[in-house]
């Protein structure tokens, strides 16, 4: 089934939710939309308000455990609304929210923009890189972000936000708190670089991941984040969990701060693992392993 009016972009009913993240887990959507452009955003915002439904945004949910239940409300999902407009003489670009960072990386590179080598295996959006302050290798998008367009989910105003207003710090902003929406990003890099230099170093960090992580199945990346100075893949390692399933889903043998979907894992078969890694953190070494992970169709949103 599925909701359009002349003035509307697409909304459909029960959607599944599974091809909407890296996990491939999830629920249906009651509704769901892919909006291409600001005034399509701005649209289904309009169309929320005026049937008093609440709304869930998404990128790529290349961070996201969504719940096996259905997810009530409108999720708008910010892949489509992708693009960029690159100026190789100054380095700044502007990137709409849906852009994959990879694709992003790869095109700065080509215009000889250095600074973005880092990201090229984060299989997120702009939009979501944003608001998780998703990094790597010491670098993080903050290092080059000069500011953010973001419109309000209750008000519908379109508004910039500078970097210094984000409050950022390891994988974190206040954007995972305010009821914003991404819709692009401005960011500054440096101009003028050896764009062969910039491929091979690119493409070494990409063959470093593939290496090091198991990039062939369905996962989260990094399941929870890094204590300071400390490796949460090393310390699940050091426990003896890797490998350890339960359901569908199985602790890396590859990279133990990974849960993989190895075969229809469910919501509830992460989290028992999360809660099982977090258990045995506690006991042996007595901190709290906290979730880099976001979580969506939960009685509570981390
Ligand atoms: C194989 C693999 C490797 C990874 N490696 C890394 C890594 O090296 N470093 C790293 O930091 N992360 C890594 N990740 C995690 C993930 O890719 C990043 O956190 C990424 O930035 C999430 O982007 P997304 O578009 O998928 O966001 P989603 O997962 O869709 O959403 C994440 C959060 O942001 C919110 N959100 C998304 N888009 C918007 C928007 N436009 N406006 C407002 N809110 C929004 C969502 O509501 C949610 O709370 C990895 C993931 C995988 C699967």
């Amino acid at each position: 089934m599925s909701i359009k009016d002349l003035n509307t972009p697409e909304i459909k009913a029960m959607v599944s939710l599974k091809s909407f993240n890296t996990w491939k887990i999830g629920g249906l959507a009651q509704f769901l939309t892919e909006p291409k452009n600001i005034a399509e955003l701005s649209q289904v915002l309009t169309w929320c308000k005026r049937n008093a439904i609440t709304s869930h945004i998404i990128g790529a949910g290349s961070n996201l455990l969504i719940n096996d239940t259905e997810l009530t409300g409108l999720t708008i999902c910010m892949r489509k609304m992708n693009g960029c407009k690159i100026d190789a003489k100054t380095g700044i670009v502007e990137a709409f929210s849906g852009e994959p960072i990879p694709n992003l990386t790869r095109k700065v590179g080509k215009q000889g923009l250095h600074g973005l080598e880092w990201a090229i295996g984060i299989p997120g959006t702009v939009g979501g890189a944003a608001v998780m302050n998703a990094g790597a290798q010491g670098s993080c998008l903050a290092d080059r972000l000069i500011s953010v367009k973001v419109i309000s989910l209750e008000e519908g105003n379109l508004f910039e936000i500078k970097r210094n207003e984000l409050q950022y710090s390891y994988r974190r902003s206040i954007l995972q708190k305010e009821k914003l929406i991404v819709v692009s990003a401005r960011f500054k890099l440096e101009a003028g670089q050896d764009t062969n230099k910039i491929n091979k170093l690119t493409n070494e960090n990409l063959s470093n991941r593939l290496a090091t992580q198991p990039y062939q199945i369905p996962s989260c990346g990094s399941v929870f984040q890094n204590p300071k100075n400390q490796k949460a893949g090393q310390i699940i390692e050091d426990l003896g969990l890797k490998g350890l399933r339960k359901g569908g889903a199985e602790i890396s043998s590859i990279h133990a701060n990974f849960i993989v979907n190895h075969h229809n894992a469910t919501a509830k078969d992460i989290l028992d693992l999360m809660a099982t890694i977090q258990e045995k953190v506690q006991k042996k070494y007595g901190f709290l392993l906290h979730t880099e992970v976001k979580r969506l169709g939960f009685e509570e949103i981390s």
